[in-house]
């Protein structure tokens, strides 16, 4: 019990005395809890985005309240209608499902502008011709204050009439802004006269030209929850400076207004972003590696994208593993990405059944198979679906004369402490034969074409054979994939790695692009995989999201593609079985 206690995260403190005082209800009224996540839709959610979904998704889940999705869309150049679809069905991937209606800031800027109105009509804003240039040096910096518009002090309605002009798109871009007028000299830059409206004479994803003037995200953000009757709002840490601005607003708008009048006050608590090694957790650079074609679009596996995991066969589980992994604190720290990848193979590792694939292909010829008979007799063996679950029950596969293995478990030359096959040496197919080899084939290049080698009747399963008249065992290390051939159909499987090189891409050089890897993706045209498993198995879990994932014996997990068809499936890979990277220490 108390380790339960010490274990809550200082936001899950923070609103159970919250509830106990009766900060946004009756005391112990657990579901005033309200929570949202805000994202703008210029890009696809990231897994940075991933963690503050559930953080405030778990947190409304927890308390039996409210999590709302909200679009900030109060930008109309770089927003789109795809991002919109695009977050939304992530977001129901994740299980993270929002309550009632999807919510838009745009719907609230008849809201925003009326309060506007009100801070102007209180002397709390004003009309400023400057430039932004003019505006941003006027700032000053922390040592020197700054220095008032000469627009600082005209009169209110002056004021109301140049607003409604600016509204109703009598002026150009850039030519007028909405300040407010809060303290030149604040030591907190953001109280600085900030913006609050700017002319942009663009057409809007939800609104068209109803607007010529947008809210800045300061102005909005914090009004958005308090409509939305948001309790804890939630953010990542830098904005803990505008919180101040952010409470400022608000206050000014309840400034004068009667007890019935005066408008929800949420409050805002910051938390650490989540970084990840080997990544840049931004939409810029993301928008930039699909632009200019370095990856095949905002769901390209190799993407930190959540539709790009998703295509790569993550699982919703391992980010919500993740996130649990990772808590919530106030420090920013890099998380390493072997980190994700050991959740994806541990959830994996559980859930996916198994599958053989036979990557590299080369052929393996047993050749006493048939001996004195039958040459094309094939025997039926049983596999397991999962080595350490039975409830995956099992599959029969065939077994004959000629087999696929992998090239890398033959070696010409073999050194000693190769346990597969190599002249002389002995191996278990797995659930299949012992076979050991005796010879082999090369083409004119000297690469390896067959493996010649005769099996053991007496280890059928892959089981040990019997003992001999001394009463020892004849053991086996090493324990190999096979496919035979004629139940081995061709897929294509494509092989993702790390799309940067650099644990903290663009560091060395300034530009992230340098640091790409140029191995990223690596496409096997010809994988062989088991022709019996073309069609979902009866014993296959029902994945929620419908795609396919198996463990495909000792090289990895995988997942069916969306380009997959019958005609030719195709897959990725999820992740390998093991670290490579830590081992290689690349
Ligand atoms: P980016 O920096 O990638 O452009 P953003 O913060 O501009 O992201 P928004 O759409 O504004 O993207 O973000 C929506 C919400 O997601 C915000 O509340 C933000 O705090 C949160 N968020 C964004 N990135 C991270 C991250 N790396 N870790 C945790 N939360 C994040
Ligand atoms: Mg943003």
């Amino acid at each position: 019990m108390t380790e339960a206690v010490e274990s809550r995260h200082f936001i899950q403190q923070l609103i159970d005395s919250d509830i106990e005082s009766g900060q946004w209800g009756a005391p112990g009224d657990r579901s005033v809890v309200t929570t949202r996540f805000p994202p703008e839709p210029n890009g696809y959610l990231h897994l940075g985005h991933t963690k503050a979904i559930i953080l405030n998704c778990g947190l409304a889940r927890e308390y039996g309240g409210k999590f709302y999705l909200r679009f900030d869309d109060t930008n109309p150049a770089k927003e789109e209608q795809e991002f919109v679809d695009s977050i939304k069905s992530d977001i129901e991937w994740l299980g993270a499902e929002w309550d009632g209606d999807v919510k838009f800031a745009s719907d609230y800027f008849e809201h925003m502008y009326a309060w506007a109105i009100e801070l102007i009509e209180k002397g709390l804003a004003y009309v400023d011709d400057q430039s932004v240039e003019e505006i941003r040096a006027g700032r000053g910096n922390l040592k020197d204050g700054g220095k008032a518009s000469p627009f600082r002090d005209r009169s209110v309605e002056e004021n109301k009439d140049l607003f409604a002009r600016m509204k109703a798109g009598e002026f150009e871009n850039g030519s007028k802004v909405l300040r407010a007028k809060i303290d030149m000299n604040s030591p907190n830059m953001n109280l600085r006269d900030p913006l609050i409206y700017r002319i942009v004479n663009v057409t809007h994803h939800r609104t068209g030209d109803t607007w010529h003037i947008y809210p800045m995200y300061d102005w909005a953000h914090g009004l958005e929850d308090s409509i939305e009757g948001v309790t804890h709002s939630l953010c990542t840490l830098e904005f803990e400076d505008h919180r101040p601005l952010y409470d400022w607003f608000i206050d000014a708008i309840n400034q004068g207004r009667s007890d019935e009048e005066q408008i929800h006050h949420p409050q805002q608590t910051e938390f650490s972003r989540l970084a990840l090694s080997y990544t840049n957790m931004s939409k810029r650079y993301m928008r930039q590696l699909v632009d200019e074609n370095h990856v095949h679009g905002w769901d390209d596996p190799r993407m930190i994208t959540v539709a790009g995991f998703r295509r790569r066969g993550y699982t919703p589980e391992s980010f919500w593993m993740l996130a649990s992994d990772v808590g919530i604190t106030k420090f920013n720290a890099i998380v390493d990405f072997s980190r994700l990848e050991n959740m994806v193979r541990e959830d994996l590792n559980k859930r996916a059944p198994r599958a053989m694939a036979v990557l590299d292909p080369i052929k393996l010829v047993i050749t006493n198979w048939g001996d004195g008979g039958d040459e094309d007799r094939l025997e039926s063996m049983e596999v397991p679906n999962h080595p350490q679950d039975e409830s995956f029950g099992s599959r029969t596969v065939q077994f004959g004369k000629e087999l696929w293995i992998e090239r890398g478990d033959f070696m010409i030359d073999p050194p000693k402490k190769f346990f597969r096959l190599g002249i002389g040496r002995e191996v278990r197919l797995r659930s299949g034969y012992w076979v050991k080899c005796h010879d082999f084939k090369a083409d004119a290049d000297g690469n390896v074409t067959e493996v010649h080698c005769t099996y053991d009747p007496s280890t059928r399963g892959g089981n040990n054979p019997p003992a001999d008249e001394e009463g020892k065992v004849r053991k086996v290390k090493g324990t190999i994939h096979w496919l035979n051939v004629n139940d081995a159909i061709d897929v294509e499987v494509r092989m993702f790695d790390r799309l940067y090189m650099a644990e903290r891409p663009g560091k060395k050089s300034g530009d992230h692009l340098d640091d790409l890897n140029p191995d990223s993706l690596t496409v096997i045209s010809n994988a062989k995989f088991e022709s019996g498993l073309v069609d979902r198995g009866p014993q296959e879990p029902a994945w929620g999201d419908g795609i396919r994932r198996f463990q495909f014996e000792r090289t990895g997990y995988f997942c069916e593609d969306g380009d997959s068809s019958a005609q030719k499936l195709v897959f990725n890979r999820t992740a390998s079985l093991r670290d490579s990277w830590a081992k290689q220490g690349r």
